[in-house]
């Protein structure tokens, strides 16, 4: 099996999905940058230091940034071979396997998502995503037959696993757990507190195009996010939005795809069905107070399609941007509660 680690980062080294308009600051502001590499993409933290008691040193702030950012690798990557997931991977079936309380609580959002999404967003479904290619830069050399992708498929769902306090039991030896689609939204959320530990309230946390922001920039700008037009040829904005004290993330399969004999597959899979999504939506946004919901938030509603999509941000009163490619090009579709707290500038 390919240990893919939080996949579709080779892409955003390329392309953030969302950029942000970092305005021109002017005389006496002072923004902070810290860039680094993880999670085989890059991050970025954008900050105003506070100053008086408690505050820290760009390089000692950096520091504690990385640390951290290690610390979740270790546990969360299933890149890393011996991280904590890649050994719950390894370990065999019908036995408890302790984890750490960290990675315990990333899997239950994840399994509190996938019950929202009715199993649309599932960890699980490792298997199948290996069948169609999607570790990095593969391709599966012929369409999985529909034997190979009902024996994977057996592998997935809410049926591959239980989490029993912090320990996991696997249903089969071969249960993969990948938890791509929102380590990187919690490592954003994990280094937010780092920096309001110390006092530090004006920022903006970015990894993967997975963001997070507070406060403002100087002189009370408001930072400004740009959301991308979903095309893979250019660059292009579709929208610019005010978020305020929230996270932002958006899921499309319009940069992280191939093509064989002119159909289009995507990296994000129907578990129900086994096959890569295929609907008209190409892209959604959502906008959370936490960077790992909005992050796995993004999944599900793509995964789920444009019906059941917007049918449950509605439902949830969750703040979602949907847009669809249709015959007369793309459309857009915010849901009442992305209209209610999202700033649309443009
Ligand atoms: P995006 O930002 O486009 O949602 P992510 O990197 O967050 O991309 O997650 C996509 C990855 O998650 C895929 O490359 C695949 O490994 C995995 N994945 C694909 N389909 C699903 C699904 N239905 N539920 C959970 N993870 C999935
Ligand atoms: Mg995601």
């Amino acid at each position: 099996m390919n240990k893919t680690i939080f996949t579709k980062s080779q892409w955003l080294i390329a392309s953030l999905a969302i950029l942000v308009l970092v305005g021109c600051a002017k005389q006496n502001a002072q923004i902070v940058t810290v860039n680094g590499k993880t999670m085989g993409t890059t991050y970025s933290v954008k900050y105003l230091p506070s100053d008086g008691k408690g505050s820290i040193s760009t390089q000692q702030l950096t520091n504690l940034l990385d640390e951290r950012l290690i610390q979740i690798n270790q546990l969360m990557s299933t890149y890393i071979s011996d991280s904590e997931l890649s050994m719950l991977n390894d370990a065999p079936a019908h036995q408890a396997f302790p984890i750490s309380e960290e990675t315990a609580s990333v899997i239950r959002k994840a399994l509190e998502l996938s019950e929202l999404s009715d199993g649309m967003l599932d960890i699980a479904v490792g298997p199948i995503v290996n069948l169609w290619g999607f570790g990095p830069n593969l391709r599966p050399e012929k369409i999985p037959s529909p034997e190979q992708l009902l024996a994977a498929q057996a592998l997935t769902g809410a049926k591959s696993f239980v989490l029993e306090g912090n320990s996991v039991i696997k249903s089969n030896d071969d249960v993969y757990i990948d938890l791509s689609t929102i380590a990187k939204g919690y490592a954003v959320d994990e280094l937010a507190l780092i920096l309001e530990s110390y006092n530090i309230t004006n920022y903006l946390v970015e990894i993967g195009g997975e963001m997070r922001l507070s406060g403002k920039k100087p002189n009370e700008q408001d930072w400004v996010v740009a959301i991308e037009k979903p095309i893979s040829q250019q660059r292009a904005i579709q929208r610019t939005i005010v978020i305020g004290n929230n996270a932002i993330a958006t899921s499309g399969d319009y940069r992280n795809y191939y093509e064989e004999d002119g159909q289009r597959f995507s990296h994000l899979i129907d578990p129900k069905t086994a096959y890569p999504i295929q609907h008209n939506l190409v892209a959604v946004t959502v906008v959370a107070p936490s960077s790992m919901e909005a992050d796995g938030l993004a999944t599900a509603l793509i995964v789920m399609g444009p019906e059941t999509g917007k049918e449950l941000a509605e439902r949830e009163n969750i703040a979602a941007l949907f847009i669809t490619k249709d015959e007369d090009g793309f459309n857009e579709f915010r849901s009442t509660a992305f209209d209610r707290q999202v700033k649309v500038i443009q």
